[in-house]
């Protein structure tokens, strides 16, 4: 499938919808879930045009890939949450249950989680 560049979170890169930021560089963008799913809930884009993890690991530069997960380190060591832990979800397909057709990286933590293996 094409990549939807009016998918919402390819809105708020180009600054069209309002986010609360926590981070950015020149590879990422975070900022908070809006519907937040634990004390701390923010995901973490990657600034090109990538529906998920698919598409990114076949498309994306080296470069590209680096930034995105030194961007997670960075952003969870400003959250605070890389002492006591956190988990990093990326939902990828229908049956994941994925809305956003942009791939983003929750960082999930501020509390016990829980197993969550299905
Ligand atoms: P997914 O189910 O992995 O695709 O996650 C999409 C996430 O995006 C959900 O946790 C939503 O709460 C979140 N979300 C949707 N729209 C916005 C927004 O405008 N700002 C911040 N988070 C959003």
């Amino acid at each position: 499938m094409a990549y939807d560049p009016n998918n919402i979170f390819a809105r708020i890169l180009r600054g069209e919808i309002p986010c609360k930021k926590e981070y950015e560089d020149d590879f990422a963008l975070a900022f908070h879930d809006i519907n937040p799913q634990a004390p701390v809930h923010v995901l973490v884009i990657p600034k090109g045009a990538y529906e998920n993890m698919t598409d990114f690991a076949e498309r994306a530069s080296d470069s590209e890939i680096g930034g995105l997960f030194r961007a997670v380190r960075k952003v969870s060591a400003q959250l605070g949450v890389d002492g006591p832990g956190y988990r990093m979800i990326a939902n990828i397909g229908d049956d994941s249950g994925s809305e956003v057709p942009h791939l983003h990286i929750h960082i999930c933590g501020g509390r016990k989680l829980g197993r969550m293996i299905p």
